[in-house]
């Protein structure tokens, strides 16, 4: 019995201690290198933009909708 009481009184000292204890702070996060991005030429005029900005058309990518439709004919 006298071990029990002397566990509780460690476990709550060590409860105490953890939550006073102030977390290190974190290092600076590396900051990861952006990921390449994904080219595509324009299939009217050539011009060279990402593909997220690219407009898709099957195969065939455009730097505007004025280029897609000029080339769609
Ligand atoms: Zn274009």
């Amino acid at each position: 019995m006298k071990y029990l009481v002397l566990f509780l009184v460690l476990a709550v000292v060590y409860g105490v201690w953890r939550s006073g204890r102030r977390a290190p702070p974190a290092p600076p996060a590396q900051r990861p290198l952006p990921p390449p991005q994904d080219m595509v030429a324009c299939a009217r005029c050539g011009l060279h933009l990402p593909r997220a900005e690219a407009i898709a058309q099957g195969p065939r990518s455009y730097c505007c909708a004025e280029h897609q439709r000029e080339d769609g004919h």
